[in-house]
């Protein structure tokens, strides 16, 4: 069977060596005689996997001694209501950057147990940009600033980490996580869905500095508590092991290409060659991103014709292509240029767009 070229924008595709040691182990886990789904949690070998798995995430992105690193649950939705509840009093304030979809629906859920101030926001064009960093109204007394590194849907990306002064920053990298270095220390809290860079949907990584998580603002359940599951080394109750076991295959397949700092290469020329076929095409594709906020790892497109998106979609799929079809907020075309999607499942992307505008343009 042969594997299509997968540019999902999440679940995504994963390594290929990552897929197929899983396949490996999946009868017959470490001499266990059994998968790694079907073993406690508790026991010695996945405790050991735990703890491997971590200290991989940590060497790859030099994550200080002073943070911890959460293997959790929930989806990143589920944090967008249980960040404020660990980090603000319910009369506190936070401030909100808001720059897409995602953003938009982390501070509405906030906005159930903190006062979610939008400190700036791109809506009124739709999300095409950034909010300069001069018009941000920033609460020195808020509990945090969040903001969305990545913004799935339309692909736009802050390629800096923004000065917030002391007021700690916290990040859903859900679509961006592990895709370049990262100084870790500018961020108070950094939280990503693994559906995308790192693994199956059902987990989440968290990495938080040490002092947020002595915060207690608000009277909530032990189970929502992150102190409580750092105290518990993320096993307050049964964890995600299938989850947890495929993140340390893919850390592993990371470390082995060479870090991040060669995944950041590689995205960069990746996303650069679709924009290059984008800007190229003379008006056949269009990206309308402001270009120094062009998303490395996602890469919208519109056809110059909305007639011709059905025929793209149908032609691409038959050319052994999948996942392209734009989010139906925005409609039109996107390519997810994760970790594991390779350069060449790119070049051929880029041959099937050039060859479809000859035919079509
Ligand atoms: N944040 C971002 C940036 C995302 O891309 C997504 C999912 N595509 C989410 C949050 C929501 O993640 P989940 O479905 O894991 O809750």
């Amino acid at each position: 069977m042969d594997r299509a070229w997968n540019f999902s924008a999440g679940p995504a595709a994963l390594p290929e060596a990552v897929l197929r040691q899983a396949q490996a182990d999946l009868l017959d886990w470490n001499g266990s005689g059994a998968s790694v789904m079907e073993l406690s949690h508790r026991g010695k070998r996945f405790m050991e996997l735990a703890a491997a798995t971590e200290e991989r995430l940590r060497r790859l992105m030099g994550i200080p001694a002073n943070y911890r690193v959460l293997f959790l649950q929930g989806g990143a939705t589920q944090h967008f209501a249980q960040i404020p509840m660990n980090l603000a009093p319910r009369d506190g304030s936070a401030d909100y950057i808001v720059t897409g979809v995602f953003s938009r629906k982390a501070v509405s859920e906030a906005a159930h147990h903190v006062n979610a101030n939008v400190a700036a926001t791109s809506e009124a064009d739709d999300f095409r940009s950034l909010p300069p960093r001069d018009t941000w109204r920033l609460d020195p007394s808020a509990s945090y600033v969040h903001y969305t590194p990545n913004e799935t849907i339309r692909g736009l990306e802050f390629h800096d980490v923004p000065d917030v002064g002391d007021v700690p920053l916290v990040a859903d990298m859900s679509s961006n996580i592990l895709g370049a270095p990262l100084d870790v220390s500018r961020f108070g809290l950094i939280y990503a869905g693994a559906q995308k860079n790192i693994g199956p949907s059902g987990l989440v990584v968290m990495i938080v500095r040490d002092d947020l998580l002595e915060r207690a603002p608000q009277p909530i359940a032990k189970i929502l508590r992150y102190a409580e599951q750092a105290k518990n080394d993320s096993m307050l109750n049964t964890p995600n092991t299938w989850g947890w076991y495929l993140a340390g295959l893919t850390f592993e397949w990371i470390e082995g290409q060479g870090g991040l700092a060669v995944m950041g290469e590689r995205n960069a020329r990746k996303s650069a060659t679709v924009y290059a076929a984008i800007d190229g095409s003379d008006g056949f594709y269009r990206n309308d991103v402001q270009r120094s906020a062009r998303s490395r790892m996602n890469v919208s497109f519109v056809l110059h014709d909305t007639a011709l998106d059905a025929v793209f979609l149908q032609e691409s799929e038959a050319a052994g292509f999948i996942g392209l079809k734009g989010h139906k907020a925005i409609g039109g075309m996107r390519a997810s240029l994760y970790n594991a999607v390779s350069e060449p499942a790119v070049d051929e992307l880029v041959k099937f767009m050039r060859d479809f505008a000859a035919r079509h343009g």
